[in-house]
């Protein structure tokens, strides 16, 4: 294994490094201003330092790095991404500065990888470009969805159009003013193969038929100003080109996507937890209790020996991961993708619990704190409940001894 990052890699890292010190974190609280603060989700606006930020990274040319790709990104492996990723976990703001936030990421991979040239030129570039954003719809209320064969969406062909019909939620990204398209997945045969019967179809947002019905919202908050959308389709009919890599392979581009994309969470989240690590200690060194500093009470010592080795952990489980999928691809890594989708958001959990606890009162009316809180617990769910990624894990550990 080796997890020396490449010249070109350092550059990066260094460059990134600088522009979120001085530009993103600098910024964070004019974007907090600039929101419109309001739960109408129709009302909300996208505050101008974002665009501002963008533009000047792009310029700077630290753009779509997460891409693999070098005709249509930076060409960075995963393992040379990894870092770079785990620096933007910093800041809620910086994926998207850089233009790498998820679900653009996955849904850019996806066209990459799988789309027709149209489809390339009509929602690619403008994605990669930052002009617009997208969602992806699998998720459905009515049925467990971690268990995607259960989808009751239905994706038809008739003629030279595809009809779509169901309900999704957790469509994150549905309430961005900038959001233009959806990938929906849903059955297209459902007398074929199990997992062939699915399709992932691009739909413009403002499709008649395609309802908006709400934000559902996180912990009593709507995510202003992306949102994660209910989304009904009623008879809503868009172009057979529409459909990505034709009819019938949605799970096989499923497995694309979830597979590299996806544990770029894990990267953002030590990234996170590092962050929250950092304010723990400052606050444990800064106030003073019973004539000391809080450092210095009770097991606080322990708590941050033990935040800083549970993070270091997670960050070589990371690295592994990443250099597993370089070099074996997703079938040769699925036990350190599934055990580092477990691992990274726990562990960021249980270092921002530690931070919002050494800062008492405080902690829990912090916004960065609570933010951070919010997103491991979340992330335990969003990239797949951690009982299937322990099940997978399980199931590759077992098969070595039947
Ligand atoms: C903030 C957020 C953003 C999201 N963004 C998107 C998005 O952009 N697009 C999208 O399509 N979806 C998105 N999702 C949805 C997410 O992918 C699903 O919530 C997830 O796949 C689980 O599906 P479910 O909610 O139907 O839970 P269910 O499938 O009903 O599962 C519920 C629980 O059952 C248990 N369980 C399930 N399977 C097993 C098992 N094999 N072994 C043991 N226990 C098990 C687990 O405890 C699990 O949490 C998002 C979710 C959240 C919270």
């Amino acid at each position: 294994m080796d997890f020396e990052h490449s010249e070109r890699a350092r550059e990066y890292i260094a460059q990134v490094d600088r522009f979120i010190r001085e530009r993103v974190l600098p910024n964070e609280q004019t974007y907090g201003d600039q929101l419109a603060h309001t739960d109408d989700w129709r009302r909300w606006r996208i505050p101008p330092i974002l665009e501002e930020l963008k533009a000047e990274a792009r310029e700077r040319g630290l753009w779509n790095l997460f891409l693999p790709d070098s005709e249509y990104g930076a060409g960075l492996d995963n393992r040379d991404y990894a870092p770079i990723a785990e620096l933007t976990g910093r800041s809620f703001l910086a994926p998207e500065v850089f233009n790498c936030s998820a679900p653009d990421t996955g849904n850019a991979e996806v066209l990459v990888r799988y789309g027709s040239a149209e489809q390339k030129q009509r929602w690619l570039a403008p994605l990669l470009a930052g002009e617009i954003r997208s969602a992806f719809a699998m998720t459905e209320p009515a049925v467990a969805s971690s268990d995607a064969t259960n989808m009751r969406a239905t994706c038809e062909v008739e003629g030279d159009q595809i009809v779509i019909n169901g309900q999704k939620w957790w469509t994150s990204g549905a309430g961005d003013p900038r959001c233009k398209f959806f990938i929906v997945m849903g059955v297209t045969d459902p007398t074929a193969e199990r997992h062939q019967r699915h399709s992932m179809v691009i739909v413009p947002t403002d499709t008649p038929g395609v309802d908006i019905v709400r934000m559902v919202p996180v912990f009593g908050h709507l995510d202003e100003p992306h949102g994660h959308g209910e989304v009904v389709f009623t008879d809503v009919r868009v172009p057979k080109s529409n459909v990505i890599a034709g009819p019938g392979r949605g799970f096989e581009i499923a497995q694309g996507r979830l597979g590299p994309g996806r544990i770029h969470h894990c990267m953002r989240a030590i990234g996170a937890a590092e962050r929250a690590l950092e304010r723990l200690c400052r606050r444990a060194v800064g106030r003073i209790a019973f004539g000391k500093p809080l450092a210095n009470l009770g097991g606080n010592r322990d708590i941050i020996a033990n935040c800083r080795m549970a993070i270091d952990q997670a960050r070589l489980l990371t690295l592994k991961a990443a250099w597993a999928l370089d070099r074996h691809g997703v079938i040769g890594a699925l036990t350190d993708v599934s055990a580092i989708k477990v691992v990274a958001p726990n562990v960021l959990q249980m270092v921002v619990d530690a931070a919002i606890q050494i800062h008492g009162g405080e902690g829990v009316a912090d916004f960065e704190l609570t933010r951070l809180a919010a997103m491991g617990r979340v992330l335990r769910i969003a990239d797949g409940p951690d009982e299937v990624h322990r099940g997978m894990v399980a199931r590759l550990e077992l098969a070595k001894y039947v």
